[in-house]
């Protein structure tokens, strides 16, 4: 075990991971060298993945040239193991595109149909995979991260995929 318990894959606790780091920024050039001075603006963006299973690891964040963990995240998805629920979600239609981006990256999520009620709003039928340690956890991550009204029609947990590593908590 290293000195951090988080600095690990969520799925298979493999430590061969890498950042992808995407920067965008606009300095401002120094008359006399011509070299890049102060900064305008910048954008930064990074993705931990790990090389092992290839998955994106929303559980740490690179910042200050080091990845760091998220820490209202990384004990659920390092300790826990993997659940699936089977759910709906009635949401405003206006709201849909909210399950995906960054913060919708730690849950897999497969959308079975949805249908449209009155004009106004959409019930969606997924299924989602997510990490919590135990039945409580993982109902209160879902409605933690539902933007509508949540029904959980089912919960249950699987079996973690097979460690990279072989040492266990
Ligand atoms: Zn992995």
């Amino acid at each position: 075990m290293g000195a951090h318990p988080w600095l690990r894959c969520y799925r298979c606790w493999s430590q061969d991971l890498e950042v992808q780091v995407h920067y965008e920024g606009i300095h401002r050039i120094d008359p006399q060298t011509g070299e890049r001075a102060e900064v305008v603006d910048e954008l930064q963006e990074a993705v931990v993945q790990c090389l092992e299973c290839m998955h994106d690891q929303p559980h740490l964040t690179f910042a200050n040239g080091r990845v760091e963990a998220v820490e209202d995240r990384w004990e659920r998805m390092i300790a826990g193991t993997p659940w699936v629920a089977s759910c709906t979600v009635t949401v405003d239609a206006d709201d849909v595109e909210t399950c995906s981006g960054p913060e919708a990256r730690e849950f897999f999520t497969h959308v079975r149909f949805h249908k449209h009620e009155e004009s106004s709003r959409i019930v969606v039928h997924l299924l989602v995979e997510l990490y919590a340690r135990n039945i409580e956890e993982a109902t209160e991550v879902l409605e933690e991260a539902a933007r509508g009204h949540l029904t959980i029609t089912s919960l249950a947990e699987e079996s973690r995929p097979p460690a990279a590593a072989e040492d266990r908590h």
